[in-house]
């Protein structure tokens, strides 16, 4: 088969990656160095995934005696619902990967003496973020893209992936269903074993630091499988999104010594966490801004937004250190980091939870059941080394090596076992759904739904939840979902549908917000990003547990998973997530 521009590509592979993301491009050089056949499909440009638009920086503890601090440090900031096991592979592999990523020509900045350069972060006790000014995503992702096209690994870009292939009596998936952007049409590909590396899905929430990609295709596709999610509830707000638009400006302003001040000129965080001030963990720094707001001591027109200040570092060395920062600063809000403060607001930024899978990418059944041939990598995937809260700089490093063991996984089972067949049958349930769509009498806008789902999600799931503002939103969620059914598509055309495209993403966002907002109802204590206004204390003895959301004919139920711990509940407890930094 042809694609747009007249290239030869298969329809049956031995690995096929979902996602040209830095998880994606990484499983899919494993599986090619491999010896494997290995496609990869993405509906934007792999250049265009929102790993690029990662600012600033990887965290590794490259020049400490041993990784056990960053570990430390993951926990805490985890709030103690991370996996002890994953993360310390994740901060003992992490020296290791950032040289390889050097030596495959990442440019890194260096200091004076040459070393790689590593700036203060949130919630760590050592300066541990390595980075390349403030594009360290573009330049790890180029780094990784070219090195998949080197080894010929092929790429579909332009395509999107909208169904699994699924048994579930064998409990294998061998293939997706994909929509060919360019002339709407869904083409079946059969494949050993599937990687989803569908990044994450912010886009649910109306002030979002995320790229119009990160819709959360696979979280959707995978729960109509009868499969579970894990974590959802906890969706990470960055502290920093530029107060209109939401986007981010990166933890770096506050790692090369921004402050954060209010309408009465002070720098508030010396009240929500005098030790470490503006590098707080994320949950707590942007927690302590929306209150300021609330209690009146916001700036701007609408005093809904506080004022982040770097120009006391000087033009120089903002330009120097946060070039682009200013660029968006000044780009998308005309204001000049350089010349005094902008306004920023929290803004959704990252998804803790996502698909459940082991230490090898592989997805999980149920508690204690895997999927044969499907696994998963990067932020649509919950390992969980973030637990209830992300550290800044552990995603990239996430992607990186998740990426890469998802994909040498994924080559050891392919060894083994036979192509199980695909059928063009496979997509008569998506072509279905295409044509309904074509056809569709329904009165409902496209652009009301989103906002209405945008808005709805941002006011009562956003950074502090209740009971009541979560039980409204299931039932407008509920209602949502109905009024999806009746949508009306208002370009009929083949060609580049992006309006068909962002219909079928709307009902993914409806979808796996129902699970986020099933797991924020049911959790009923405030851990990390999951604040609950109704509940404000952590509880260990009931919840330091993983939930589990499954939705079978559109019910959706709950499950727990136990936290990998090797400290005791009681030894959690008693330790005060309150870190003083050194
Ligand atoms: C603004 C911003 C700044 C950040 N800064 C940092 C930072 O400094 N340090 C850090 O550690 N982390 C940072 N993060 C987080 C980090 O960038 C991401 O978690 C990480 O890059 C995700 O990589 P990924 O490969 O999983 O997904 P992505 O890079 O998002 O890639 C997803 C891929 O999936 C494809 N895709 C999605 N759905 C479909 C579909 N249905 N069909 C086909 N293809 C599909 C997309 O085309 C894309 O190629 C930042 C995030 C944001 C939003």
């Amino acid at each position: 088969m042809r694609d747009t521009y007249g290239a030869v590509y298969p329809r049956a592979v031995d690995v096929l990656v979902v996602g040209a993301g830095l998880a994606g491009c990484l499983a899919a050089v494993a599986a090619k160095e491999a010896g494997l056949e290995t496609l990869v499909l993405t509906k934007v440009h792999p250049l265009r995934s929102h790993s690029c638009a990662a600012q600033g920086g990887i965290n590794a503890a490259i020049y400490e005696a041993d990784t056990s601090g960053h570990a430390d440090d993951t926990m805490a900031g985890s709030d103690w619902l991370a996996d002890r096991n994953a993360v310390e592979l994740l901060c003992a592999e992490a020296p290791r990967v950032v040289a390889n990523l050097d030596a495959a020509g990442a440019l890194f900045s260096r200091t004076s003496e040459g070393r790689i350069a590593q700036r203060a972060f949130g919630g760590q006790g050592k300066l541990r973020t390595c980075y390349a000014k403030d594009r360290t995503g573009l330049v790890c992702l180029q780094t990784a893209f070219e090195k998949a096209c080197r080894l010929g690994v092929k790429f579909l870009e332009e395509w999107y992936v909208l169904d699994l292939l699924y048994d579930r009596r064998e409990g294998r998936a061998y293939g997706v269903v994909a929509y060919d952007i360019w002339n709407s049409k869904p083409v079946v590909f059969n494949a050993k074993a599937v990687i989803l590396a569908t990044g994450g899905y912010g886009r649910a929430f109306k002030r979002n630091s995320n790229a119009h990609a990160n819709t959360g295709d696979a979280l959707s596709i995978v729960l109509r499988k009868g499969l579970p999610l894990e974590d959802m509830e906890f969706v990470q707000f960055h502290p920093t999104g530029l107060a209109g638009s939401g986007i981010l400006i990166s933890e770096a302003a506050r790692g090369e010594g921004g402050y954060l001040i209010n309408s009465e000129g002070k720098r508030f965080m010396k009240e929500y966490e005098p030790n470490r001030m503006e590098l707080a963990p994320r949950d707590i720094v942007s927690r302590a801004i929306q209150s300021e707001i609330l209690a009146g001591r916001g700036v701007g027109p609408k005093k809904d937004s506080i004022f982040l200040d770097v120009s006391q570092l000087g033009a120089a060395y903002v330009q120097q250190k946060l070039p682009e920062l200013r660029e968006l600063a000044l780009c998308f809000q005309n204001e000049d980091l350089c010349q005094g403060p902008v306004r920023i607001a929290p803004t959704a930024h990252y998804s803790m939870g996502g698909i459940p899978v082991d230490l090898d990418g592989r997805v999980r059944k149920n508690a204690n059941e895997f999927v044969h041939g499907l696994y998963a990598a990067g932020e649509c995937a919950c390992v969980s080394v973030h637990g209830a809260n992300r550290l800044g700089g552990n995603s990239l490093l996430e992607a990186v090596i998740f990426g890469e063991r998802t994909g040498l996984a994924a080559a050891r089972w392919v060894k083994d076992i036979e192509l199980r067949p695909a059928y063009s049958r496979d997509s008569s349930q998506a072509k279905d759904e295409l044509s309904a769509l074509y056809n569709s009498s329904g009165m409902e806008s496209l652009g009301q739904l989103r906002t209405r789902l945008q808005e709805t999600m941002t006011k009562n799931v956003g950074l502090f939840r209740d009971k009541a503002g979560l039980e409204l939103q299931k039932w407008n969620l509920a209602r949502l979902k109905k009024r999806w059914a009746k949508l009306r598509l208002c370009d009929c055309s083949r060609r580049f549908n992006t309006e068909m495209q962002e219909i079928l993403e709307l009902g993914h966002m409806i979808d796996y917000s129902r699970a986020i907002v099933a797991g924020a109802l049911a959790r009923e204590e405030s851990r990390g990003a999951h604040y609950r206004l109704d509940f404000p204390k952590r509880d260990d003895t009931v919840w330091l547990r993983h939930s589990l959301i499954y939705m079978d004919h559109d019910e959706l139920s709950l499950d727990y998973l136990p936290v990998f711990s090797s400290k005791t509940t009681m030894e959690i407890r008693e330790t005060s997530r309150v870190r003083k930094s050194t």
